[in-house]
């Protein structure tokens, strides 16, 4: 079973990650991790787009593209992946398909998960961190022992300053202005299942199961 996943920053799109990998065994392949991978392992491709990011350019697709590729061709994908954070682009969908093909593999489900921006908004902004050891909290749904103090190490916390509401709906907006033709794409292939995103975190899980079992 091949899962792509997608949703905006701040959709929980990490959590769900997680819950369906450990559920489904999934590989699960996010491009930001396959690069860091790639770069750390020193591959050829891993270099070649270390030379890029450390002149402070984009990683180009047809690189991301080779390296999803060969990241594809790895055992433990067998069992099926759960794509992350790719493809961004219409562009990188039909390349994405290109490559699925060539591999004798093909995408089974797109789990879109959907969530209004007040919810989002709300999750953005209350969100408050510690630079020291990292820790996350929110304000509301994850607050801090003593308000703006961290409780693993006593630092204080700060919020991020692209975490506004301004800076929410520019955001969105870049997301939405790449990802609603890679959705079209895919809705044309009767793949896309909307899963509203703005419950507690098990209810959500309980509907992309049920979306998997409807396969
Ligand atoms: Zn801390």
């Amino acid at each position: 079973m091949n899962l792509l996943i997608m949703g905006p920053a701040g959709s929980g799109k990490g959590t769900m990650s997680e819950k369906i990998k450990q559920k489904y065994q999934l590989a699960h392949i996010s491009t930001g991790d396959m690069l860091r991978e790639a770069v750390k392992k020193q591959t050829s491709l891993g270099l070649e787009a270390l030379n890029y990011m450390n002149a402070g350019k984009l990683v180009p697709d047809t690189l991301i593209n080779s390296m999803v590729d060969e990241r594809i061709k790895q055992d433990d994908t067998k069992v099926g992946f759960l794509m992350d954070g790719f493809p961004r682009t219409l562009v990188q969908a039909e390349a994405f398909d290109e490559i699925l093909h060539t591999n004798n593999k093909n995408i089974d489900c797109v789990i879109n998960l959907v969530v209004d921006f007040e919810v989002l908004a709300d999750r953005i902004t209350g969100r408050r961190l510690c630079k020291n050891c990292g820790s996350i909290y929110h304000i509301k749904n994850k607050p801090s022992k003593v308000e703006g103090v961290c409780d693993m190490c006593g630092n204080n916390l700060v919020q991020r300053s692209d975490d506004t509401v301004e800076q929410l709906e520019i955001r969105l907006q870049e997301h939405k202005k790449n990802t609603e033709p890679v959705l079209e794409y895919y809705r044309k292939q009767g793949l896309v299942v909307d899963i509203q995103a703005g419950k507690p975190v098990d209810e959500i899980f309980k509907d992309i199961e049920r979306a998997i079992k409807q396969i």
